[in-house]
């Protein structure tokens, strides 16, 4: 079986297509959906995500800004900036880039976004929304996954589900948007025995550990569905993913390329969370 590639850079095209003709749609109406982002310090990895970001909210028609702020900003500074735009009507979607330098504590950051203009879904009530299955800002990544899994040509319910990794960021919000499709889900983790038994009867893989080489053609079942989240550079600065693509492809039903995969879907879910963030202020369905 050769499996089929869940191109990630397709999807996003397409979903990010969708998301244009409604901004368009809220433009008429007299609304535009703005994003703005928060960069503390000149991070390099960092400076290229935002960037990407405003690019591609502003390649749908949305207004985007960045606001960058010194390396040696102080916490009550980005605390200030972060209210400043919490209260400006203006702004629909609020992102800060982590990480934040050591002087700025990154939970008291996140927990002072505007709920309703937190459209990374890392406030503490919207993951708690989401735990208690109520309509909430979901995080982009495990947003972005679901909707490579929709292209899969496979039903979720009653499947046997894999999580490779339990972050707050990705593996936690993705088993339990798994569970919401009905899904069986099993979290792996550092300290899991025997990962390979997990992984051998699983029917959906999603490794977010950051180990390229970890998932080989042995732990996969025959049509199991792979969503390899994994991006980590060599020493060459070329992403890698967790899963040995070239022979789990040879093997499974469905697979996600690295890169291609899942990270455009991230960026794209940020846009949607944005527009999603307009709507429910402007009081539109
Ligand atoms: P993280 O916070 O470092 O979490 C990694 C998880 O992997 C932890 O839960 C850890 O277990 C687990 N782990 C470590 N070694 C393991 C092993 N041998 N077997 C099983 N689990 C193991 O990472 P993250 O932020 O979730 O990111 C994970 C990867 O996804 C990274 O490569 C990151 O770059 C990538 N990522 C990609 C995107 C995208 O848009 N493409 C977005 C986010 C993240 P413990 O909890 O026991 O330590």
């Amino acid at each position: 079986m050769v499996a089929k590639i869940l191109d990630g850079k397709q999807i996003a095209k397409d979903y990010r297509a969708g998301l244009q003709e409604q901004v368009e749609t809220l433009k008429s109406q007299g609304y535009t959906p703005k994003l703005s982002v928060i960069l503390v310090g000149n991070d390099g990895a960092s400076q290229s995500y935002v960037n990407a970001k405003k690019k591609a909210a502003e390649k749908i028609g949305m207004i985007s800004e960045i606001v960058h702020l010194d390396e040696s900003t102080s916490e009550e500074e980005v605390l200030n900036e972060l209210n400043r735009l919490n209260e400006d009507d203006s702004v629909s979607g609020i992102l800060v880039q982590v990480p934040l330098p050591e002087q700025v504590s990154e939970q008291k950051v996140l927990e002072s976004i505007n709920p309703d203009k937190d459209v990374d879904g890392f406030h503490p009530i919207n993951i708690g929304k989401l735990y208690i299955d109520e309509q909430t800002f979901v995080p982009c990544t495990p947003l972005g996954i679901m909707e490579i899994l929709n292209h899969a040509d496979m039903d979720i319910e009653g499947k046997d589900a894999v999580i490779l990794g339990r972050s707050h960021i990705v593996g936690q919000p993705v088993s339990k948007l798994l569970l919401q499709k009905n899904a069986s889900v099993t979290i792996l983790h550092s300290k899991t025995k025997d990962m390979h038994q997990h992984l051998k009867n699983a029917y959906i893989i999603v490794s977010a550990v950051g180990r390229p080489g970890l998932v080989t053609k042995d732990d996969v079942k025959e049509g199991a569905v792979v969503v390899d989240v994994g991006n980590t550079p060599d020493e060459n600065g070329k992403l890698k993913g967790d899963v040995e693509y070239e022979d789990v492809k040879e093997i499974a039903g469905a697979i996600t390329p690295v890169p291609g995969g899942v990270g455009p879907m991230t960026i794209t879910m940020v846009l949607n969370n944005t527009l999603i963030a307009e709507k429910m202020r402007r009081g539109i369905k």
